[in-house]
């Protein structure tokens, strides 16, 4: 069987444990592999060769930094179909799926092409006689990035090409249940010219994610993940004096007005719920159907929810792949159960679906649940699968209330023709992302991605101005280069300009 290693120093590297997990094929249900999972003997084995990388790598140009992004972002690009290919085949999203996420994390690495412009400083000429001061940041050092299952190759994207460009080297601990495109990342910035041990894997789970939390030459900490593992990390990595982000989980709500063109709002919704079989933490997974509009849009989405073709994530005419492993499949299946338990309707449900030619495959069919309520487990819970819940409410400020009440802050969006109804939406929900007939709002890379609430721990978000901020600190100079004439003009009061 097929075993994954880390990568620590510019090379493949065994490690020391015993321990592996396993590494499966969701479409089939078999196992296709083994991932071993890291000691924290092997954790620092890699933060040591991320510390010696440091020295050279944040004393490089920028001009040597900005070749190696560019000649990163050539290859990522090239290879878009390989890496697409193995998030499939571990992750179970079709092929285009994973080829669009590939797209959006290439999209960061070219935010961080232009790392000269990012860094430029501040300057004030004669802010005092003979006095100017200037400002510059400055990498932190070794960080860290752990991150989720559901998107194997853009979530860790929106993280080591910013702080690489930085100037920081990097230790990505990555999902163990879809390792293999992090080893490829890893070929790839090797083959980009990055110097070793500037980016490094190590594959694990809780054992190795705490010891990164504790080692004291970790700087930083960017997590994404779910909600109580965010709070955690948080928690202990602060504790230890580390600057963290930790984004977590999500309950996305889509607010659906009566004046929505309906067919386009349902269109919306269905690709938005059960895409990546709504293993999305932007995916919508809760409609909230404004007065009249309830009826007719709950026919529409189950209508179009019906004819979603799901199948392996290697089959072009899949437009739905299975879900991650068999305990995802079961607790979604056990939710969905709960709803119609608690009074929920059922419109479509997607439970005992068999892809033919794939029975042991790990699916769940796309699901419809009308008539939620607030304290059902499937609207307080995430889902993570391909359910949508429907909401009915009767107005827009209802509507905002009952998002401003849930404890995720992560995504929203809105359906309507009416500005003055969007306007409202827009400037009263507390939450960090949101669409206005756009129900996936994932910033573009140029802007910084993060949610509100329970979807975020920490101050910064992701990529964008805040990513560049996240992985420096800055320092400001105060200079004077005095004639000898002068004399030093030193005084006893606190320094005042003149
Ligand atoms: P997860 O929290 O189970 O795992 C995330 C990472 O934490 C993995 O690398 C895992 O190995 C590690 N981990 C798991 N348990 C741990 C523990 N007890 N101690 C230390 N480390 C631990 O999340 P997941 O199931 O891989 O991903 C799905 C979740 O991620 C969903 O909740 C989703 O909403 C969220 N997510 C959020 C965003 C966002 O931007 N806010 C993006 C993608 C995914």
């Amino acid at each position: 069987m097929r075993t994954i290693t880390h990568w620590i120093g510019g090379k493949p590297e065994p490690g020391t444990s015993t321990r592996t997990g396993p590494v499966w094929n969701p479409a089939t249900g078999e196992q296709q592999g083994e991932v071993a999972l890291a000691t924290s003997a092997d954790v620092s084995t890699a933060v040591a060769a991320a510390a010696t990388a440091f020295e050279t790598w944040s004393q490089s140009s920028l001009s040597t930094r900005t070749k190696v992004l560019f000649a990163f972002r050539e290859l990522v690009n090239a290879r878009t179909q390989d890496l697409a290919e193995i998030i499939s085949d571990e992750h179970g999203k079709v092929v285009s799926d994973a080829r669009g996420e590939v797209q959006r994390g290439l999209e960061v690495v070219e935010f961080a092409c232009g790392i000269p412009t990012l860094l430029k400083g501040e300057y004030s000429d004669q802010v005092s006689g003979g006095v100017d001061v200037f400002s510059f940041r400055q990498p932190l050092g070794v960080c860290a990035g752990i991150t989720p299952f559901n998107f194997p190759a853009m979530v860790p994207m929106w993280m080591h090409p910013v702080a690489i460009a930085c100037g920081n080297t990097f230790v990505l601990k990555p999902s163990e249940r879809d390792p293999s495109a992090s080893m490829l990342v890893a070929e790839l910035w090797a083959e980009a010219g990055l110097p070793d041990g500037v980016f490094n894997v190590v594959h694990g789970d809780k054992e190795s994610v705490d010891a990164l939390l504790d080692h004291p030459d970790v700087a930083a900490v960017s997590f994404v993940g779910s909600t109580p593992i965010a709070r955690y990390i948080h928690e202990r990595a602060s504790a230890n004096g580390k600057r963290v982000q930790a984004l977590g989980g999500a309950k996305n709500h889509a607010v659906v007005l009566p004046d929505a063109p309906l067919d386009f709002a349902a269109e919306h919704l269905v690709a938005a719920a059960f895409g990546s079989a709504g293993e999305r933490c932007m995916a919508v997974s809760a409609a909230v159907a404004v007065g009249g509009a309830a009826d007719d849009l709950v026919a529409a989405v189950s209508e179009k929810a019906r004819a979603v073709k799901v199948g392996p994530g290697r089959a072009p005419e899949s437009e739905m792949g299975p879900v991650v492993t068999a305990a995802a499949r079961d607790r979604i299946v056990g939710l969905i159960g709960s709803g119609a338990d608690q009074g929920a309707t059922l419109a479509v449900d997607g439970r005992g679906l068999t892809v033919p030619g794939y029975e042991n495959g790990f699916f769940v069919g796309p699901t419809v649940i009308d008539n939620v309520g607030l304290d059902m487990d499937v609207y307080r819970e995430e889902i993570f699968g391909p359910v949508l819940s429907v909401v009915r409410t009767d107005s827009v400020d209802e509507a905002i209330a009952l998002i401003n009440a849930n404890p995720y802050g992560n995504g929203t969006a809105i359906f309507t023709s009416s500005g003055e109804a969007a306007r409202r939406f827009q400037r009263g929900v507390n939450v960090g992302m949101i669409g206005i007939n756009v129900p996936i709002p994932v910033p573009m890379a140029y802007y910084s991605f993060g949610g509100w609430k329970d979807s975020l721990f920490g101050d910064k978000h992701v990529h964008g101005p805040e990513g560049v901020s996240f992985y420096t600190r800055a320092k400001v100079i105060t200079s004077r280069w005095p004639h000898v004439q002068q004399g030093s003009g030193a005084s006893y009061h606190f320094p005042t300009a003149t």
